[in-house]
């Protein structure tokens, strides 16, 4: 076995030295870069293939540090920050310009900037050794599934790039929630593991859900990419239905196999392939994106997803990566 301290301190150098680590989030791998280093974080956009119109978010131990990247601190992101920080809340607001500011590039030229702070003791423990806040986008070439496992970090960068921290499978496995605190009311972008109705008890007031990707009138600037109509998605079509549609569409499909992800064990007729997901919203969020590769690894011709329930936040969260994954190519 490698020695963990050992292995953090590395990644800590390789980063001073503009390079790139990959580590381990309570949501997804993120693929870490020195978020002062211009150079570093032009290398991220690189490797990923990330069109460079999406901002990267950077993660922080805490407010301290989160403060080195914004204009201000805000009383209401210091309260979201006692409330669920460490943890899977992205708080968006002014970057901090001037002599001390951040590189343009990590927000792609915007004005704002994303910060959060991860609730993973490796990615803690590597933000503390290097002394300065990392942007962290998922570690995947852009347009993949987010890595949940080393594994998937190390299919999707298997050169020498990219240092992978190892630190198991995570267990959130779902993107954080991404809330603009940079409008007049605090705005989620991107939905997440952190509801709504949380951040309204912790700010004593509404909190306004960003516009639907594709719908009527949504055709403004991107306020976030993690709006993108499609996304997360894996590279098998993959179609959303409803339990009640199963059969006929099973049928439809007669000569070519599918992947199935159903709610819960069921039986699927050959030639098709039964993929059973957890019932319980945590597990199934912590299990999507890696049942997606699975999907993807069987060949199969179509990935078939039994549309899950809708009555929590974290359901709502996991059904907005579920229409992103199954959009309009
Ligand atoms: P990822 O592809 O996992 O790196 O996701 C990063 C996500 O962070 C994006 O898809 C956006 O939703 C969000 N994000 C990052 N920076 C900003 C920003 N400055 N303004 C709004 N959203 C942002
Ligand atoms: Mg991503």
């Amino acid at each position: 076995m490698k020695d963990a301290a050992h292995d953090i301190r590395h990644a800590a150098d390789l980063l001073r030295r503009g390079r790139l680590v990959a580590f381990p989030t309570e949501t997804v791998y993120g693929l870490g870069a020195d978020a002062f280093n211009e150079g570093a974080v032009r290398a991220v956009y690189e490797v990923k293939g990330r069109p460079p119109v999406n901002p990267l978010i950077v993660h922080a131990s805490g407010p301290e540090m989160a403060r080195r990247v914004v204009a201000e601190w805000t009383d209401r992101a210091d309260a979201l920050a006692r409330a669920f920080w460490p943890g899977p809340l992205t708080i968006v607001l002014p970057r901090r310009t001037g002599r001390n500011g951040l590189p343009p590039i990590v927000t792609a030229g915007g004005p704002n900037v994303a910060v959060r702070c991860p609730d993973h003791p490796v990615a803690l423990a590597l933000l503390f050794e290097f002394g300065g806040p990392l942007v962290g986008p998922s570690a995947n070439p852009s347009g993949t599934v987010s890595p949940t496992t080393p594994e998937h970090v190390r299919a999707g960068f298997p050169g020498p790039e990219v240092f992978v921290l190892d630190g198991g499978a995570c267990r959130g496995g779902i993107e954080s929630t991404v809330l603009s605190l940079a409008g007049d009311a605090p705005r989620i972008l991107r939905p997440g593991l952190v509801g709504a109705a949380e951040i309204e008890r912790v700010l004593g007031e509404r909190v306004e859900t960003a516009a639907v990707p594709g719908a009527a009138g949504h055709g403004g600037a991107m306020e976030s990419p993690g709006l993108l109509a499609r996304h997360y998605a894996p590279r098998t079509p993959a179609h959303l239905f409803d339990a009640a549609d199963w059969p006929r569409v099973l049928d439809d499909d007669r000569g070519s196999r599918a992947a199935v992800l159903t709610l819960g064990p069921r039986d699927v007729p050959a030639p098709h392939v039964a993929i059973p997901m957890p019932r319980r919203a945590e597990d199934y969020a912590a299990a999507l994106y890696a049942r997606l590769r699975e999907a993807d690894a069987l060949g199969a011709a179509r990935v078939l997803i039994e549309r899950p329930p809708t009555d929590s936040a974290l359901w709502e969260a996991i059904g907005d990566r579920l229409r992103r994954a199954t959009a309009e190519r």
